[in-house]
């Protein structure tokens, strides 16, 4: 079968590297993607955002199957115009993407459903979101509706950097003029993955990211520094807990409204004293924590897919590398800012030689032969090992062969892991 894949990050990438290794995959395409995909698929010359000359493109090539990797083209509706064409997609329709690009929408099902989650309050109007903050004061969390790649969530711990929020939100910084005001939640955060075809759910695994720039999870949020799985946190009980309490009466609730949810579904969630909440839900599959998850399947994922595009996903079982994974970000100098763009690249084979060890590229271009950095994330350093400790050491001494002057990277990521684990280790 020919498989198309688009987008062109290091989630792609490593959705690229397990797609291409499927027996099931002849020729695997992919648009817009980047220097590193190139090496396992065929990149084209396609403009993702013409939803009928990606119905073209697939009719003349006989594509079998399209996974779409970022929120962009789902939330577009790309999905609903490919399956107009009767062509099969891994990933969710316009309407169903709503649970990752309307909060609100996703806070309204929620309470609907009885899914734990924040306790919260919708306004389309300043004034109302305003009188609504003075009456719950402080710590709150302040969200414009909408995908705002992770830059529209202000977690204020006083009133005044929550009006401030509100503000922002209402002047039209984020796009539309709608914000959801939401209680602080305390507890660890977790990412939990499921496949589901619109009526099963298949539990994959967990995840945690690190958000932050710094070291020490300090400074400006970024798309994401790094990520390990499994999270230590996530004990089969809170997944089975999740998974019944949260992610399966979703499912049901998109079903329910005539939109069944066909692809991956991601749910961030707090792991409160009261059980884990829900923060958020994405449409499609991390990044970084595709990087971390890939490596560590032990099944086909295109029969996966497929499984969940054929509604037959009941039949599937999954399984994993008893092994940690962890990926370490790299990213070009100036980045969550202005990244410096156009800076060589020299060492990535030496680095990638060890077993266990795969790069994965995000913003990287080839210039005169040469990679250069093209973007703000640029590399994902991943590495396999028995422990997040020596997953964590395997990818540092692959990252440190990189010769690249202009990048940086954080040096702890994974570090409440490793320090859970050398807890509970006697
Ligand atoms: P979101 O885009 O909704 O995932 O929010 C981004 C980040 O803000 C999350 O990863 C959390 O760290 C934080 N956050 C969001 N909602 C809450 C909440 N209700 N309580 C505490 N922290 C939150």
């Amino acid at each position: 079968m020919n498989i198309l894949l688009i987008g062109s990050g290091g989630r792609e990438h490593a959705l690229a590297w397990a797609i291409s290794a499927s027996p099931l995959c002849d020729t695997l395409y992919c648009a817009p993607g980047n220097p590193g995909i190139g090496e396992v698929a065929r990149i084209v010359d396609l403009d993702v955002k013409d939803h009928s000359a990606v119905a073209r493109f697939c009719q003349d090539n006989a594509i079998g199957l399209v996974v779409v990797g970022p929120e962009g083209p789902l939330v577009a509706g790309l999905s609903d115009d490919l399956r107009q064409a009767r062509i099969k997609v891994f990933g969710p329709s316009k309407f169903a993407a709503q649970l990752e690009g309307s909060k609100g929408f996703t806070k309204d099902m929620c309470a609907r459903y009885d899914i734990p989650t924040a306790a919260y309050g919708r306004f389309a109007d300043q004034a109302a979101a305003l009188a609504y903050l003075d009456r719950q004061g402080a710590p709150i969390v302040v969200k414009a509706d909408g995908l705002a790649a992770g830059k529209g969530v202000t977690v204020a711990m006083t009133i005044n950097e929550a009006r401030a929020a509100i503000e922002d939100i209402f002047s039209g910084k984020f796009g539309g003029p709608e914000c959801v005001i939401e209680e602080f939640l305390e507890g660890e955060e977790a990412s939990f993955f499921v496949l589901t075809d619109g009526i099963h759910a298949l539990p994959l695994t967990t995840a945690q990211d690190h958000k932050r720039v710094g070291d020490g999870d300090v400074g400006p949020n970024t798309g994401g520094m790094g990520a390990y799985s499994p999270a230590p946190c996530m004990t089969d009980q809170l997944c089975a807990e999740a998974l019944e309490r949260i992610v399966k009466p979703t499912i049901r609730a998109l079903s329910d409204m005539g939109h069944p949810y066909v692809g991956v579904l991601y749910a961030g969630l707090i792991l409160t004293k009261s059980g884990p909440k829900l923060i958020e839900y994405n449409a499609r599959f991390g990044d970084p924590e595709t990087q971390v998850l890939m490596p560590r399947l032990k099944d086909d994922i295109v029969t996966l897919m497929l499984a969940c595009t054929d509604g037959t996903l009941d039949k599937m079982s999954v399984r994993w590398l008893p092994k940690s994974a962890l990926t370490v970000v790299m990213c070009a100098r100036g980045y969550p800012g202005e990244p410096l763009k156009g800076t060589e690249i020299r060492g990535l084979q030496a680095a990638a030689a060890s077993e266990g060890v795969e790069i994965f590229h995000a913003g990287t271009a080839l210039r005169d032969d040469k990679l250069v950095a093209n973007g703000g994330r640029v590399l994902n350093v991943t590495a396999l090992g028995g422990t997040v400790k020596d997953a964590q050491q395997r990818a540092y001494t692959a990252v440190d062969r990189i010769d690249w002057r202009q990048g940086f990277c954080r040096r702890d990521i994974g570090w409440r892991a490793v320090s859970t684990m050398a807890k509970l280790s006697p």
